[in-house]
């Protein structure tokens, strides 16, 4: 299948391998920031194939992982209510909350429905004009922009009885935030493609600058990676520090106009809690004052509900890097897809579900030795 088999390719997979070996010369720590990526490392084995100099570090570029408990406690309490229909992508259904699940709210009665796109809850609102519907808007910079067209159709087509519960949030500040803890260990980054391809690449300069980091924008197949991976390991044997477009086919350095000029017109930037990690300045959105009356938030009166994480799990050290989900003492016990503790197992991106999912039979540092790309 083009685009995909195509970036799959064993031979030149093994190609960019030896390059990176015959490159690397000294230890280097290189976190990947989204989920994505991380799912295609580990089903792929990349890490492993990987000359022992190179460590990859988990970012926290999952979107269900990083909304934050308060945030699931909210959508729970609001997705109660009988006038309410709650809309949501189907992987936010089984993050547990304090106490429950979204599955777990219709189970007993309330209308939670699994959409997929946030028009699709515009239609819902307009075919039941007597009741509430809201959808749960989360993530990054990907599904930021068809979210906030809906609020924008909304508003510009009068359905008043639908409004979003607003999650979303940005990957710049987080990287500051994780190159400003003590304990970052993390030289280089590889950034998510499909966030530059909406954003572009000009909130990366001045980062890469301050923090003396290479930052190399980077797709989602293996050869992306692997790509990703040795244009990064160059410019630290070099001594360097740049921006390096490595997803040329998808990202321009000004990123998607049309949607920048909507997440520009329906929200505004704000502080954000981010699970496991805490709040982050200027790391998120929220829907700006003209488009105040479609916040969920507000409509339900739900801001007042402030939530403790759990100490049991440890999503937040695995979300920021500082832990590996195999170190997790309840990962693959306590904690499995089926009894999730924290979200970092639920979803298709999450860090502890591709270790379960690909690594669980096998001890995860324990071989380098290849396995077949593709
Ligand atoms: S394995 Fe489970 S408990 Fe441990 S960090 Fe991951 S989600 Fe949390």
């Amino acid at each position: 299948m083009k685009y995909l088999e195509e970036f799959q390719n064993p031979d030149l997979a093994g190609g960019l391998l030896a390059d990176i070996r015959a490159t690397v010369t000294r230890p280097w720590a290189l976190m990947e920031v989204c989920g994505g990526q991380t799912h295609t490392i580990i089903r792929h084995g990349i890490d492993q194939l990987l000359p022992p100099e190179v460590e990859l570090i988990h970012g926290p570029g999952c979107p269900v992982c990083v909304t934050p408990l308060e945030m699931i406690d909210r959508a729970l309490e609001i997705a109660a209510r009988p006038e309410v229909i709650f809309c949501s992508f189907g992987d936010m259904l089984r993050v547990p909350g304090s106490s429950r699940d979204l599955f777990r709210v219709r189970g007993e009665g309330g209308d939670v429905r699994v959409i997929y796109s946030p028009l699709d809850a515009l239609r819902i609102a307009e075919d039941n004009p007597h009741r509430e519907v809201v959808f749960f808007g989360i993530g990054f910079e990907t599904t930021a922009p068809p979210n906030a067209m809906a609020v924008y159709q909304a508003r510009k087509r009068g359905i008043r009885n639908f409004s979003m519960l607003v999650s979303h949030v940005r990957v710049p500040p987080a990287v500051e935030a994780i190159m400003n803890s003590p304990q970052c260990r993390v030289q280089g980054f590889l950034a998510a493609g499909h966030v530059c391809s909406v954003m572009g690449t000009d909130e990366y300069p001045a980062l890469a600058e301050r923090h003396r980091v290479p930052i190399v924008v980077t797709g989602f197949e293996p050869l992306d990676i692997l790509e990703g991976i040795r244009r990064a390991v160059r410019q630290l044997e070099r001594g360097e520090h740049t921006v390096d477009n490595a997803y040329g086919r998808a990202v321009r350095p000004e990123g998607n106009p049309a949607a920048r000029a909507m997440l520009q017109d329906v929200f505004e930037v704000t502080d954000r809690a981010w699970r496991g990690i805490g709040v982050i300045p200027d790391s998120g959105w929220r829907l700006s004052p003209r488009y105040r009356d479609h916040d969920a938030e507000h409509r339900f009166d739900v801001a007042r509900i402030t939530t403790r994480e759990p100490a049991q799990c440890r999503s937040g050290e695995v979300l920021q890097g500082l832990l590996k989900p195999h170190q997790c003492e309840a990962f693959g016990t306590t904690c499995n897809p089926r009894t999730p503790l924290g979200a970092t197992m639920v979803s298709s991106e999450g860090a502890c579900a591709a270790y379960y999912l690909y690594r669980r039979l096998g001890t995860p540092d324990a071989s380098r030795e290849a396995s077949p790309v593709g």
